[in-house]
């Protein structure tokens, strides 16, 4: 049986699911965003659909036999140091203004070593636990909102990481959510650099529409997402911890796009949920460890600019914890491949 008509035997799992509750929303946060304070699904940390789904026999296999899956992601808001994005900046108007000598020197000033140019020091550690994982490149234009760098200055750090076998995919600026022409050029500007076409998308701040943004993501040709979770709190948004196809309650169909929801992003523990480290693993492992009894998998948002520290070793902590447990840790475009393509 489909996942949708084995969803649809309970009405409440149903709504549940295709997040009925947010058709009918009139408050939305600044951010344009459906803030879990408003919805009705108390049991955040609970995969109650996913549940509905295993016991009703749904059981989705992993390479390798692996009980679970974890997809780790990275946005890559920023590369550079605040002080010197800000020299960056003018000197990009510079670049505007074409003062090549001006662009050389700022290449000068560019080093590689800077703290967020971190992409192979993520993918070392990845790898010493036998992980991979995708990373999200914002593609904006001077002047757009949080434009922080060009993505074609990345190109030999884009290059690497595809090499890798690592993903990229697309980091979506501000109104990329809800505006398929600023999606579209930030998706050719990001493919001109990487050679190929884009897979994999989540979207700046986690702004999303339900059902908008999947529509035009799939019309946008991308394959899959991974936007959708609550800023304001972990958990499952629509009780699920497996990947899914949603379904659009207006239309009354099913949209042609994978939806690897998610569940943990780094700053939502500390930055709004308020959590010391303690509570913010306790938290972490009851839902890595409902993702296990499921069978499903588990997303992990993890910005580059968290790579240091505490925040650093929290991130081993989960791909430790993960390892033990057998999860296969994998990015976001190995998901979709080994479940659809
Ligand atoms: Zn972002």
């Amino acid at each position: 049986m489909q996942m949708h008509d084995i969803l649809r035997q309970d009405p409440e799992i149903w709504r549940l699911f295709t997040c009925a509750e947010e058709y009918n929303e009139t408050f939305r946060d600044s951010y344009d965003r459906f803030p879990h304070y408003m919805s009705n699904n108390r049991e955040p940390f609970e995969p109650r659909a996913s549940r509905h789904l295993a016991e009703q026999g749904y059981r989705p296999e992993y390479p390798d036999g692996q009980p679970f899956a974890v997809c780790l992601t990275h946005d890559i808001d920023s590369v550079y140091r605040s002080v010197l994005s800000k020299g960056y900046a003018a000197l990009s108007s510079l670049k505007n203004g074409n003062f090549t000598k001006a662009l050389a020197s700022a290449k000068q000033v560019r080093s590689k070593k800077l703290p967020w140019f971190n992409f192979s020091e993520i993918m070392a550690l990845e790898e010493k636990y036998g992980a991979r994982s995708s990373f999200y490149f914002l593609a904006l234009a001077p002047g757009d909102q949080d434009y922080a760098y060009d993505v074609r200055d990345l190109e030999e750090e884009i290059g690497a990481i595809a090499d890798a076998g690592w993903e990229v995919g697309l980091h979506g600026g501000h109104r990329a959510y809800c505006d398929p022409e600023a999606l579209a050029a930030e998706k050719r500007r990001l493919e001109a650099v990487l050679g190929r076409p884009v897979v994999g998308y989540r979207n700046h701040y986690l702004r999303f529409r339900v059902p908008e943004t999947w529509e035009h993501l799939s019309r946008a040709g991308f394959r899959y997402d991974t936007t959708f979770g609550y800023a304001d709190c972990a958990g499952f948004r629509n009780g699920m911890c497996h990947p899914f196809k949603p379904y659009d309650l207006r239309a009354g169909r099913e949209i042609d796009i994978l939806e690897i929801p998610l569940t943990i992003m780094d700053c939502t523990l500390d930055q709004y949920m308020r959590l010391d480290a303690g509570k913010a693993w306790e938290v972490t492992r009851r839902l890595i460890d409902a993702t296990e009894r499921c069978r499903g998998v588990i997303t992990i948002l993890w910005h580059n600019t968290y790579m240091e520290g505490e925040r650093l070793k929290f991130y081993e902590k989960i791909l430790r914890y993960c390892r033990e447990k057998g999860a296969w840790m994998a990015s976001g475009e190995e998901i979709w491949e080994s479940l659809y393509k």
